[in-house]
């Protein structure tokens, strides 16, 4: 009946200079457990807490990273638990007198003969799954969507086997909404950019009510989308709109979204996959449900294949503005141009002032989950986040909604909420064709147009989710496996998956979140 964990103590320091590590073992360290060091445990101290390695005086530094993530509040003694109501948190960083491109880091080597089996678009861009999404204008018509969508799949689909999906673009924006305010730019380049994402081959269909603010040629003005059937370039985008005159009851709607669908499923089904060199990789990385492992092993993994993703020449997205912004310094000093350390700088200093309008700071980001995981405020949150980027130079910053150019290649910071459906949201519109999302809290996130690879941050979590996470980064805590290792086995991952050899868990159960616009404008 013992209480002793079944593996030795172990502990995390991350930096020689950490006066705090983490405990490692499953469900944590009873108080009187000799750490591997002789120093021993004052408090029980859970799963991905901090324990103070010396002793701490009242206003002393805790430093985790090589940085403050707060300071004691009151005499720390060493063992004991280092928890969120010990310390005070650190002020949040001005965004003047930045290190602004400081840091020359040398080129990368590059990365040869990587390649992946995509769909080739018109544009050039590739996509890694095959599928016709619909585009709405407008919240209204999204149930008569959902009915048509499930039609399709039932009726038509069967005889394209290499379309892999058909789904409906539903969001909550389109009318009730102030369209003319400068914000609303946001939420309306979000949705024409997500109908442009590789995954949909450059199709375009719309369903639109009639009579909202939204109107498809507002959303996709002639020319801003590819045209791939005989019709004349100066139209607007084929729509299916439910208020005109000729649709007499609800099937005759149905009916109608039904038949425009064939031409292109057909042009669809046409393609086939091409092999294509990995740097036509568009990766977007983000984290939920984070815990205090995944700035120890699930991104640092990331940021491994992060650089591995710059060396092969592809195009890596990391954002979350309120995650990185106790880390600006760090983004700013490696933005590879002072052009690049200003825009992240006017991004993030945008967003502050949005944050300052609805009378919060960043200290809104922190979850419960994140505090009962061990992380004890945003500064130390950051720290783990920031590292999924990896070492190479910030190349470029894309604001909320904006789509890449086909030459963005490199780490791109895209600046987003960290709100997991919102920043998935934008990175699909920035034209992300593979997710990683990491996690160590545990949830079973899913995108209907991206495949998203799972990273468990902790065994202990991919051992009971086993059927949800893609990738268990906890090996590396348990000493199974490095870093490096976890990285590579993550970049042939994203190889496979994106060549549609493998599926990740969240697509073989079809867990579809849903997509959530970032609408900073009133409604009305
Ligand atoms: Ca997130």
């Amino acid at each position: 009946m013992s209480s002793a964990p079944a593996r030795p103590p172990l502990t995390i320091r991350m930096h020689e200079a950490d006066n705090v590590a983490i405990v490692a073992n499953d469900g944590g360290l009873p108080a009187g457990t000799a750490l591997p060091g002789g120093l021993v445990l004052r408090d029980k101290v859970p799963q991905g807490h901090k324990v103070a390695l010396v002793d701490l005086a009242a206003g002393d530094v805790v430093r985790r990273y090589n940085v403050s993530i707060g300071r004691a509040k009151a005499a720390i003694a060493a063992g004991s638990w280092v928890h969120e109501r010990l310390m005070d948190m650190p002020a949040a960083r001005e965004l003047q007198g930045l290190p602004m491109a400081t840091v020359r880091r040398p080129a990368l080597p590059p990365l040869e003969g990587h390649t992946f089996e995509g769909y080739r678009n018109a544009d050039g861009s590739v996509g890694t799954r095959n599928i016709l999404a619909i585009t709405t204008t407008v919240q209204c018509v999204a149930g008569v969507v959902a009915q048509a969508v499930q039609r399709i799949k039932t009726e038509l689909l069967p005889q394209y086997p290499n379309v892999d999906d058909v789904i409906g673009l539903e969001h909550s924006y389109g009318c009730g909404v102030a369209i003319d305010a400068p914000d609303a730019v946001i939420p309306i380049r979000t949705l024409r950019n997500i109908s442009l994402n590789p995954n949909f081959g450059g199709e375009v269909m719309v369903v639109s009510l009639g009579c909202e603010k939204l109107q498809p040629d507002r959303l996709l003005p002639p020319g801003s989308f590819p045209i791939m059937d005989e019709r004349d370039a100066s139209l607007g985008p084929e729509t299916v709109c439910l208020q005109a005159d000729h649709h007499v009851g609800f099937m005759s709607m149905l009916d109608d979204i039904v038949a425009s669908a064939r031409p292109h499923l057909e042009r669809l089904n046409a393609r086939r996959r091409e092999t294509v060199p990995a740097s036509e990789l568009v990766v977007g990385v983000q984290c939920g449900g984070s815990d205090a492992f995944s700035g120890v092993t699930a991104n640092p993994a990331v940021g491994f294949a992060a650089d591995l993703l710059v060396r092969a020449g592809a195009t890596i997205m990391f954002s979350e503005n309120t995650e990185v912004r106790d880390a600006v310094e760090q983004l700013t000093s490696r933005a590879a141009t002072p052009e690049v350390a200003e825009a992240i700088v006017r991004e993030l200093g945008w967003y502050d002032r949005y944050l300052e309008r609805g009378r919060v700071d960043r200290s809104a980001n922190t979850t419960p989950g994140n505090k009962a995981g061990g992380l004890s405020n945003i500064a130390e949150k950051a720290m783990g986040s920031i590292i999924k980027s990896g070492t190479s130079a910030i190349g470029s910053v894309l604001a909320p909604g904006d789509k890449l150019a086909r030459d963005q290649r490199g780490l791109v910071y895209a600046a987003t909420p960290a709100s997991d459906f919102i920043c998935g949201t934008l990175q699909l519109a920035a034209g992300m064709n593979l997710h990683i999302f990491t996690t160590g809290r545990g949830t079973p996130y899913g995108l209907a147009e991206c495949p998203v690879i799972k990273v468990a941050t902790r065994t202990d979590l991919a051992r009971r989710w086993h059927d949800l996470m893609d990738v268990n980064a906890g090996r590396i805590a348990d000493g199974e496996v490095t870093i490096e290792e976890a990285g590579w086995e993550l970049f042939r991952l994203m190889l496979d998956v994106a060549s549609g050899r493998r599926k990740t868990w969240a697509e073989h159960w079809k867990l579809h979140n849903a997509l959530v616009l970032f609408n900073p404008a009133p409604v009305t």
